[in-house]
């Protein structure tokens, strides 16, 4: 059963390829590797054909990746790719949150968003930018108030959702600054913008007004560092 249906491959494989053609007329060893149990086709102390374990097509061996070992993946590379994108696609988040706390940390600010708490912005936002409330395809994460102003760090109370656009004409303004200044035209939803202070501050523990203050407070205080400084 097995045996016929390598043959069957492997003809195949002759048929449609000629280069390979010249190398599967001639007699293999069919061997099981150890540990996996995969058919490999031997020939000359060497592995030359193997069944993917995925996708259960009989390959060339070029079309398996070596390890650091010295043995061949169990999946061929295309399966092996299709796997290596979903898992960076799963990961994707992870990393994002990762990314964002390490970039508080290293500032010495608050590190402590998680993974669920992106998946409940994203179910709050609904896939529209938390300031322009445009739905776009590809939201971005960013911090509410700039990390460079030193106060808020990477939590749930300080990381939004906001669209490509908004993100490059905010730069590092404050939402004050921005919502006053002519670069933010058109890209502000009043009803969005109260809907996502208010959940912001919910998340800190406060009311609107008195985060609202907080985040006043701490850019005087983020401008009156710098001054000093100067
Ligand atoms: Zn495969």
């Amino acid at each position: 059963m097995l045996a016929s249906f390598l043959w069957r491959e492997i003809n195949k494989n002759a048929n449609t390829n000629t280069e390979n053609s010249r190398r599967v007329i001639q007699m293999f060893t069919v061997k099981e590797t150890k540990k996996t149990k995969q058919i490999e086709l031997w020939k000359d102390g060497k592995a030359v054909q193997k069944a993917c374990r995925d996708c259960g097509r009989v390959k060339l061996i070029e079309d398996f990746t070596r390890k650091m070992e010295g043995n061949y993946r169990v999946e061929c590379k295309v399966c092996f790719n299709v796997k290596q994108r979903e898992y960076l696609e799963q990961n994707r988040d992870k990393r994002a949150v990762e990314r964002q706390n390490y970039r508080a940390r290293i500032l010495g600010m608050p590190d402590n968003f998680t993974e669920e708490d992106l998946q409940e912005l994203k179910r709050f936002s609904n896939g529209r930018c938390l300031i322009s409330g445009k739905k776009v395809e590809n939201l971005e994460i960013d911090h509410f108030q700039a990390l460079s102003k030193r106060f808020f760090g990477s939590t749930k109370g300080n990381i939004i959702l906001i669209s490509r656009e908004v993100n490059q004409r905010k730069g590092t303004m404050s939402i004050f600054e921005f919502i006053e200044s002519k670069r933010s035209e058109g890209l502000i939803d009043k009803k969005q913008l109260s809907r996502t202070f208010k959940y912001l501050a919910s998340a800190n523990g406060l009311s609107v007004p008195q985060y609202i203050q907080l985040l006043k407070d701490a850019e005087k205080l983020a401008h009156n560092a710098r001054e000093l400084l100067r």
